[in-house]
């Protein structure tokens, strides 16, 4: 959805209110594409609290359906993003496309813009379904949350299995 800031950025102390759903269907960054649930909502006020500053103060509300870093299994996560920003807006910022925040054009406030900008830099950097999530076989595939499989893990040289503990506690950062 799309804001016209015209009248609060000429109006000093006049509030606007943003709020609007995420219609974002899919968000998508280098990471991976996740799903995005329909409950997702932009909830913020706009007010020029002095000469050339824009306050945004409000919160993003992403539900997005990831998925385990240990067992690929789904995963809702729910984020509820506080925003609070102060944004330049003098005449000159305003019209250079590159100095300008990517979800301003010019007066205009496009609010699925600015919740893909603020879920990307709140994007969680680990995803588990709980936090003793213990994995896949990587012999056989099996998800051990539900159960354990027959691979024999026994035959590893013990100096090996050292090393890929270690390898694994790298891994999961
Ligand atoms: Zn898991
Ligand atoms: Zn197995």
């Amino acid at each position: 959805m799309v804001f016209d800031l015209s009248a609060v950025l000429s109006d000093r102390g006049r509030t606007m209110d943003i709020q609007a759903p995420i219609t974002l269907k899919q968000f998508t960054c280098r990471a991976g594409s996740y799903p995005v649930a329909k409950e997702s909502a932009v909830s913020l006020k706009a007010v020029s609290a002095k000469q050339n500053v824009l306050v945004l103060e409000g919160t993003v509300h992403a539900v997005l359906e990831m998925n385990c870093d240990r067992c690929l299994e789904r995963v809702i996560q729910d984020l509820t993003i506080d925003v609070s920003r102060e944004l330049d807006v003098r005449e000159e910022i305003l019209n250079d496309a590159a100095q300008c925040p990517p979800y301003l054009d010019g007066r205009v406030l496009d609010s699925d813009k600015l919740a893909y900008h603020e879920i990307l830099v709140n994007l969680p950097v680990k995803v588990l379904c709980r936090e003793d999530c213990k994995g896949i076989c990587s012999r056989c595939g099996k998800n051990l949350n539900e159960g354990t499989c027959d691979c024999d893990k026994s035959e590893l040289d013990p100096r090996m299995a050292q090393i890929l503990d270690i390898f694994n506690q790298y891994k999961e950062v």
